[in-house]
């Protein structure tokens, strides 16, 4: 243990355990004999961050390789951060107990909005400069990635460059070239290493390109402004996840953590074009992982971790072509040794719950679904490809099944919403409890709704519409609430003022930057938990820097507008989502492109890779029409 993590520092907190860095699996390399040194930071609690997939692999992808070494931080609670700046302890990785400012890259996964106020508390209590400008030849670079670089514009000041799309791959290279350039004498030019960075594919380096404006504070182009700078950054893509580097050995936590079993990966993207679904667009296409791959990672994740349970992880694991196939099996070889598998994302279908059932040894409390919205009529506006029947006939089979509490998810605010989606909502929940009185006689059925807030994101269909202002999201909460009442009905639902700040950040420009800074000096952080949201902090940091959050979160924008992200390129292109965009209008649904044709969302040829499906002979849908 260094001198910065002592026992009596660790005697006055909670969860000391948060600290440690000397779980089972955890990787301690030498530091002298890899030059290249990385921190992997998660922007909130080791909780959460260490329930993250993507940590797990690119901690396992960079430290397998020979000549450089990556080391994890967190955010710290609030008790250890009150004591870290009252003793003047610089925030420090958890292998090596050293102060971030030791490693050449301190790279943060930008997993949602709502934790860039906690990068810039890291980066503080790390004693590293805010701005990306401000930072000298002795300063770590500071790398962002995951879904945030989507648009990362509004934190564009805050770091030295973005990593676009997968890293297994392209992490590692960032490390070795670091390596060379120390071995060669110029990891000191911040300016050089940059511009060695930026060539390499998938990296972006938002110092080297000018933003400007239009006269109504719309953005009129952004540019490079250097020479051998790309006009566009394109995404990294593995072609291939069986050949890609997949953790069989990950850290297993002395403390409880959010997903607490193992995670398997099955499938990276997903094909179903839901029009809100920024994940759907950003991480196409659709690459399986083979069946005998998947057996075989599962049986040495058992043996090396003595988790009890899989989990089989992607975002819509029932399209997984031999999901079946690959469930059974595990189930059945497993069973004997007290381990079970999860599904976490069902597809409301009557098959997903057949497939829940077969395989869960440990029956659920709950089983929830994602309807999304309460019509027909809006449910193909978001082109959600499900109806009413197929919700009724997956809800019935749960309660045949034993289960007895049914949670469904929707969105409100959703583009054309009116009252009758609403009114929609509350009436399915009804239908769903009244059917588990009838299929489970004696027993207490429940139905409890659960509601988000649109928020209008980049790279999606919904791209250039408004969010409903919060007064409105709230009004549609209450009309919902008055409509949920009575036994076996239960209704959450999420601050619509956290909704309200994520929009505002999720199509923002570099501008904002200035509202994050000046909401962090005045105490946001670790917004992702109700508890430490303030709103005030929000309210107070636009009218110190004079920026209008309705003009980023409000407005209607223009077809023709270019937008914060545009230089950035994710292979679906802008047509497609135009086009999906009046579909939607037109209540018109699009295939799903795994079993029916291409709908040519650009992404295959832009990126040069097919899909991937793993179930039969046809590995790729043919071109054509809608
Ligand atoms: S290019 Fe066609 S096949 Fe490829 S992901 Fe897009 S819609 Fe599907």
């Amino acid at each position: 243990m260094s001198h910065l993590v002592t026992d009596e520092l660790l005697k006055q907190v909670s969860k000391p355990a948060r600290y440690l860095g000397t779980e089972w699996n955890a990787v301690h390399k030498d530091w002298d004999e890899n030059p290249a040194h990385m921190v992997f930071i998660y922007p909130d609690l080791y909780e959460v961050g260490m329930s993250h997939l993507g940590l797990a692999i690119l901690y396992g992808a960079v430290n397998e390789q020979p000549g450089m070494l990556l080391e994890r931080a967190f955010a710290p609670a609030p008790d250890m951060e009150d004591l870290l700046r009252e003793k003047g302890i610089p925030l420090f990785s958890l292998e090596s107990h050293r102060p971030l400012t030791d490693f050449d890259v301190v790279g943060f996964t930008l997993q949602y909005e709502m934790s860039y106020t906690t990068i810039l508390n890291i980066l503080d209590l790390a004693g590293l400069p805010l701005l990306a400008a401000e930072r000298g030849p002795g300063h770590p670079l500071v790398v962002g990635g995951g879904p945030g670089v989507a648009n990362p514009e509004p934190v564009a000041p805050f770091f030295d460059c973005f990593l676009l799309g997968d890293g297994e791959e392209a992490l590692p290279e960032l490390l070795a070239l670091m390596g060379r350039l120390k071995k060669e004498g110029w990891a000191h030019d911040r300016r050089e290493v940059l511009a060695r960075i930026a060539a390499l594919p998938g990296f972006y380096v938002p110092s080297f390109y000018d933003v400007t404006y239009n006269t109504d504070g719309t953005v009129a182009a952004v540019v490079p402004n250097r020479d051998g700078i790309p006009a566009r950054v394109t995404k990294r893509v593995l072609p291939d996840l069986d050949a890609a580097y997949f953790p069989t050995r990950p850290i297993v936590p002395f403390l409880e953590v959010i997903h607490d079993r193992i995670m398997l990966e099955v499938m990276r993207g997903c094909t179903h074009g839901c029009r809100f679904c920024q994940a759907g667009a950003i991480y196409r296409p659709v690459r399986e992982r083979d069946l005998a791959v998947l057996l075989g990672q599962a049986e040495e994740l058992v043996r090396h971790t003595g988790h009890e349970e899989i989990s089989l992880t992607s975002l819509s694991t029932a399209d997984y072509s031999r999901v079946e196939e690959l469930a059974r099996t595990l189930a059945a070889a497993y069973e004997d040794r007290g381990v079970s598998v999860s599904l976490p994302s069902l597809r409301v279908d009557a098959f997903s719950v057949r497939l829940a059932e077969a395989v869960q040894r440990v029956r659920k409390s709950s089983l929830t679904f994602a309807p999304e919205a309460g019509s027909q009529r809006l449910r193909d506006v978001i082109n959600k490809g499900v109806t009413e029947d197929d919700i009724l006939t997956a809800t019935a089979e749960a309660f045949q099944a034993g289960w007895q509490a049914i949670k469904l998810y929707f969105m409100l605010g959703l583009p054309t919403e009116g009252e009758e989606d609403l009114l929609g909502i509350a009436g399915l929940a009804r239908r769903i409890l009244h059917q588990g009185r009838e299929l489970a006689p004696g027993k207490k059925p429940t139905v409890t709704v659960s509601v988000s807030s649109f928020v209008p994101k980049a790279w999606t269909a919904f791209q250039w519409e408004p969010q409903d202002v919060v007064k409105v999201l709230q009004e549609k909460q209450q009309l919902l609430r008055s409509h949920l009442k009575g036994p076996g009905l239960r209704f959450s639902w999420h601050d619509a003022r956290v909704s309200f700040i994520e929009a505002v950040l999720a199509r923002g420009d570099r501008r904002l930057a200035a509202a994050i800074m000046a909401a962090w000096r005045r105490g946001a952080r670790l917004e992702g938990w109700s508890e430490y949201f303030r709103y005030d902090c929000w309210e107070e940091a636009f009218e110190e820097t004079g920026l209008d959050p309705a003009f980023y979160a409000h407005r209607q924008r223009q077809e023709g507008e270019v937008f914060p992200w545009d230089h950035l390129d994710f292979g679906v292109v802008k047509g497609f989502l135009l086009r999906e965009r009046h579909r939607a209008r037109a209540g018109e649904l699009t295939a799903d492109c795994r079993s029916g044709r291409c709908t040519g969302c650009g992404v295959c040829p832009d990126l040069g890779v097919d899909l991937r499906l793993k179930g039969g002979p046809v590995d790729r849908a043919p071109a054509g029409e809608v």
